[in-house]
This record gives C-alpha cells, structure tokens and sequence, in this order.
C-alpha cells in the first residue's frame, strides 16, 4: 500500500487541440457504413458504433485535413464550421 506521500493522484489533464475544433454532421440517411472514413483518418477521430456508423469521438484529433469527408462515396460526413449547428439536431 502507498503511503499518503507517494500517492499520485491521476487526472486527465483535458487535452488542448493544436488544431482548429471542429465538430462533424453525420448524414446517417445517406451513409452506407463502409468504414471508409474510419479507415482512412490517421488521427483516428472516428469510431464506429453498434449500428455500424461512424461517429466523431475525438474531434479534438482533426486536423482539418478534409479525407474522409473528400473520400465519402455517399456525401454522407461533412465538417461543420465553428459555431455551426448541425442541422439534424
Ligand atoms: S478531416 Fe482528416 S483528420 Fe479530420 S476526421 Fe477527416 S480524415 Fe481525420
Ligand atoms: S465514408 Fe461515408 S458512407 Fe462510408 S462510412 Fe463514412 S460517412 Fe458512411
């Protein structure tokens, strides 16, 4: 057992974007669940969920760099500006 000295207390420091945020609109109508966009971000800003669509669980990655939404087949990501409300609420 530590003692009260060597005890570390171990919090997540919130992690500073060194890009511009960003949040993503995910058109779930239009997307065919290919994984495309997934596979394709280096930063791995998106997973996908239980449904098999991606979402954006890091934005905070996202270097803006504009593949996956580029490389979608479908149309179905797009980056929405900052302050930008996605649409489908
Ligand atoms: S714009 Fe680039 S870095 Fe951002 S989510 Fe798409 S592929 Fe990843
Ligand atoms: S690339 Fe487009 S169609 Fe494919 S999973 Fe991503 S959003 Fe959906």
């Amino acid at each position: 057992m530590l003692s009260k000295k060597t005890k570390v207390k171990y919090t997540e420091k919130k992690k500073k974007s060194k890009y511009p945020m960003v949040s993503f609109q995910i058109f779930d109508k239009w997307c065919k669940r290919c994984g495309i966009c997934v596979d394709l971000c280096i930063h791995n800003v998106f997973m996908v969920d239980e449904d098999g669509y991606p979402r954006a669980v890091k934005p905070v990655e996202c270097n803006v760099c504009g593949f996956c939404i580029t490389r979608c087949p479908d149309f179905a990501l797009r980056i929405l500006e900052r302050g930008e409300k996605n649409a489908q609420g």
